[in-house]
């Protein structure tokens, strides 16, 4: 049967619930009804009475039915990204809400394609030990409005597939996309399993707090992130915080500015900016600077922004008022700064929707609130350097330390250029591509703990360690413990 987006909109909403408006029209999306806290508590304590279950099913059960839901979500591809292109604003088209959706199964398989063997990690005559990972329990899930649909999963597919249950809380903003989400999940899954549950920040905080849930997978920003670990310190969770970013590239003097034009406008543009790895400051060499202004001011004028339904746009709009006022006031204070603006910066005041025009900001100082403070929207500051150690100083130089990226024509130089940035991933000549068998995680306060591959399986598990003592030809005895034997 196929599923239509009526019926998605109406599974996953409540015409009893808060507005969900289109951030491009401001009409209603659907409605929604927020949790309260005790019902979430309920939630909690289901997932908590379905766990053992789940995880008493094999690790083929599992992986099977993550590609049972994988293919659920390409049956209902359409509908589900057309509810995610008019709840966060981003369009069908391009790497936008068709390709989210398709991240979503592909997550899910490679999720299930990953192998997590029993490790040896010590074998001697003596001593035998092995490493193994063990399901945790409740893994709480919160996430962010911009890659609603894709960060659920990066959270889900693992817990799932090491044998937790799960308690999603969306964003406020974009909580139909999750649940839509969820819902398509849900036709292969158990009950309880995976649970979606909208609502505000407070039901995040309980999340964090909550005794029953034995670690929480955040993505947001670093606030929000050193909030969750205070709250969580009392039941001493297992946190993974994917936090905020302001990515650094480094362009060196030896590129074509016209031939990685395209690749820079994606690394910084894609999804109108709103990307937590989007590269959100450009430092480039003095000896081509105009040159790669003028390249990127090309390339931007072709992109067209606009309503997501409307299949020629691939930039949309701010998801909310407040995001469209910070990107406002930064270009706005970088103008009144003495900053060149080189294209956009003039958004339409009239305009329906959040809509904010794709801008490029020269000569500017890199202490400008516009370089220093997480944009997350289409405003690129462009920085001139004359001497690499200071650009990497320059890119080293704030706490944040999601992505960063070197361009550079000479491989081996831009690798060591990448040594020295300090980021948890850093992309030679290109910027915020990710993969799920590539772990993928921040340092400094951009967060801790990785995400994808056996990693991310490691991340939501539990190590335990299985030792005995062997004899020389490597079998096991009855000596009782390490101690006697050391002794
Ligand atoms: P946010 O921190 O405002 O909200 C994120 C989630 O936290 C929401 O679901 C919100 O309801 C919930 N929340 C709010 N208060 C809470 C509390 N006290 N305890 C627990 N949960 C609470 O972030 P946002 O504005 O939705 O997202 C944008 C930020 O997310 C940006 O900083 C961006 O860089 C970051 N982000 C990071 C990654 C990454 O992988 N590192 C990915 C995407 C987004």
């Amino acid at each position: 049967m196929t599923i239509t987006y009526d019926d998605l909109l109406t599974a996953s909403s409540d015409t009893h619930g808060q507005d969900i408006v289109d951030p491009a029209t401001g009409e209603r999306v659907g409605r929604i009804r927020f949790r309260t806290v005790d019902e979430l508590d309920a939630v909690i304590d289901d997932a908590r009475r379905a766990q053992p279950a789940w995880a008493a099913t094999t690790d083929d059960e599992r992986r099977t039915l993550l590609l049972h839901a994988a293919d659920a979500i390409d049956a209902a591809a359409e509908p589900l990204a057309e509810i995610l292109s008019r709840e966060q604003g981003k369009p069908l088209n391009g790497p936008n809400a068709r390709f989210e959706v398709g991240a979503c199964s592909a997550w899910l398989r490679a999720t299930a394609a990953t192998e997590l063997p029993v490790e040896t990690v010590y074998s001697d005559e003596k001593t035998h030990a092995e490493l193994h990972y063990k399901p945790l329990g409740v893994v709480g899930a919160i996430g962010p409005w911009n890659w609603p649909m894709m960060i659920t999963t990066w959270q889900i597919a693992p817990a799932l597939r090491m044998g937790n249950t799960v308690v999603v809380k969306p964003s406020e903003y974009t909580p139909l996309s999750v649940s839509a989400l969820i819902n398509v999940v849900n036709g292969v899954l158990p009950s309880n399993v995976v649970t979606s549950v909208a609502g505000e920040g407070a039901l995040g905080a309980r999340l964090s707090s909550h005794p029953d849930i034995a670690k929480l997978m955040f993505t947001g920003s670093t606030t929000t992130g050193q909030n969750i670990i205070k709250t969580s310190a009392d039941t001493v969770k297992r946190l993974t915080l994917e936090l905020g970013g302001n990515d650094a590239g480094i362009v060196l003097p030896d590129v074509d500015p016209a031939a990685i034009a395209t690749d820079l406008f994606w690394g910084a543009f894609i999804n109108t900016g709103q990307t937590c790895a989007a590269l959100k400051r450009l430092y480039v060499h003095t000896d081509i600077y105009e040159a790669v202004c003028t390249a990127l001011v090309e390339v931007a004028r072709t992109m067209p922004m606009g309503r997501g339904l409307e299949e020629h746009n691939i930039l949309g709009p701010l998801q909310n008022r407040a995001q469209y006022d910070k990107v406002s006031h930064l270009v706005d204070a970088a103008r009144e700064s003495g900053a060149t603006i080189v294209l956009g910066g003039d958004p339409d005041p009239t305009a329906a929707g959040n809509f904010y025009p794709t801008t490029l900001v020269a000569d500017i100082d890199n202490d400008n609130p516009l370089v220093t403070d997480e944009q997350f929207g289409p405003a690129l500051p462009i920085i001139r350097y004359e001497n690499l150690d200071d650009a990497i100083a320059m890119a080293n130089g704030l706490s944040f330390g999601l992505g960063a990226s070197v361009w550079s024509s000479d491989h081996e130089h831009a690798r060591n250029v990448a040594s020295r940035l300090e980021a948890g991933t850093v992309w030679i000549n290109s910027h915020g591509g990710v993969h799920p068998m590539i772990p993928f995680g921040g340092i400094k306060k951009s967060g801790y703990g990785l995400e994808f591959g056996a990693e991310g399986l490691k991340a939501v598990s539990a190590p335990q360690v299985i030792t005995w003592a062997t004899t020389p030809d490597g079998n096991h005895t009855t000596e009782t413990t390490m101690v006697r034997r050391q002794l």
